[in-house]
């Protein structure tokens, strides 16, 4: 288990058939407005807010939901000094990686949605730049609802998969358009196990197209998905009480 002062690894390195193994840490911030500032830019118009999965397995707990409010805070404080602690965390935890044998993954957004690639320069040593340029040998993951991230040149260490809502018909008609002219990956978060079990390995209608629906809670490593899928996943936590169109089923 990683623990640094913005990422934290479970102890679950996972054996990836013929990739070897990946140890991912996550940063969890508080999510929409909750810190002051909005970190979520298409929460409102996507209607997750309620369904986020902010409040899943240790974001049940009050004081986990408090630690994530004061990092947020220091990121809208300053920026640059949060850049500067993530890098540390970075290498602190390539350096972990290196000792355990196993390879790096990292997700900037488990309950946020800021474009990383975008804006947010850091150094390290003598090299400045976004965290993908300066850690190369790090696979970098998120999910987005920021849906014209998909149309940008990304790095080739960033993978994102766009997120689903049916909340706002606009928001549900831009994202899948998004997914089908870029190719991007597109999540959707269905009820329960079994109605996204029923959906896997179906070929599914996403906006005007058909998708393959494969299990995207086997793995968290959105990165190794066969591209141009519909990730399916189950509603955990508040999610699965949510009935604003965020959660299908
Ligand atoms: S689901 Fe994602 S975009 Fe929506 S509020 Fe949660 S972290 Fe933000």
């Amino acid at each position: 288990m990683f623990k640094g002062t913005l990422i934290r690894s479970g102890n679950n390195a996972k054996t990836i058939k013929g990739d070897g193994e990946y140890e991912t840490a996550i940063m969890y911030l508080a999510p929409f407005t909750m810190a002051g500032s909005n970190v979520c830019p298409m929460a409102e118009q996507a209607g997750c807010v309620k369904g986020c999965l902010n409040t899943a397995g240790r974001g049940a707990y009050n004081n986990v939901q408090q630690a994530r409010i004061a990092k947020t805070k220091r990121y809208l404080a300053s920026r640059t000094a949060f850049m500067a602690d993530l890098v540390t965390d970075l290498e602190r935890f390539v350096a972990y990686c290196k000792r355990k044998g196993v390879k790096p993954a990292v997700r900037l957004n488990g309950t946020s949605d800021i474009q990383w690639e975008v804006a947010h320069y850091a150094s390290r040593g003598d090299a400045r730049g976004s965290v993908f340029e300066l850690f190369p040998e790090v696979q970098f993951y998120d999910y987005t609802k920021v849906y014209k991230r998909a149309y940008r040149q990304l790095p080739a260490n960033y993978a994102l998969t766009l997120s689903y809502s049916a909340a706002n018909p606009a928001y549900a008609e831009v994202v899948t358009k998004a997914a089908h002219e870029t190719g991007a990956n597109l999540a959707i978060v269905y009820r329960t196990k079994e109605l996204r079990d029923y959906f896997v390995g179906k070929l599914v209608q996403y906006g005007n197209a058909c998708r393959d629906v494969i299990d995207g809670d086997e793995t968290d490593m959105r990165f190794l998905d066969p591209k141009g899928v519909i990730v399916g996943l189950y509603a955990k936590g508040k999610a699965k009480g949510d009935r604003s169109g965020f959660v299908v089923g």
